[in-house]
């Protein structure tokens, strides 16, 4: 997946998380944001764009930069804390996706350290299978 195709899934999910919460909790029609809404959704899609840690970092909310200004990361927060249960009802494979990315790197540091193991467990049995052969 490019740093492009990333910063667009996390503006997808952002802009549909908002959604649901606008809808369930101001009464907009689907689809619709209402003025606050929209002033959060246009905020949060200005530090999505302008994000310098697009390329290595996962998604926005496993980030350690928190680059939302204080009272707009409340906000936001409690939005995803809203709306991210609710993602899973609407599309589940992209919430599935977004959970995958951000488990990515983990479970790849993971699958490593086990083959490692793996590896050093086989060496080590072999030469316990060689030795009394060569000896
Ligand atoms: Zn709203």
């Amino acid at each position: 997946m490019t740093v492009d195709e990333k910063r667009k899934l996390e503006l997808k999910t952002m802009y549909q998380i908002i959604g649901i919460y606008c809808h369930n909790k101001h009464h907009t029609p689907k689809g619709q944001l209402c003025e606050a809404c929209e002033q959060v959704w246009k905020y949060a899609e200005h530090r999505i764009d302008v994000c310098p840690h697009m390329e290595s970092k996962t998604f926005c909310s496993v980030c350690k930069t928190h680059c939302y200004a204080p009272n707009y990361r409340e906000k936001i927060r409690e939005i995803m804390r809203y709306g991210g249960p609710r993602m899973l009802l609407v599309s589940p494979i992209q919430v599935i996706r977004h959970m995958y990315l951000e488990r990515q790197k983990k479970r790849l540091a993971m699958l490593a350290s086990f083959f490692n193991g793996f590896i050093t467990f086989l060496c080590n049995n072999l030469m316990l299978l060689l030795c009394p052969i060569q000896l």
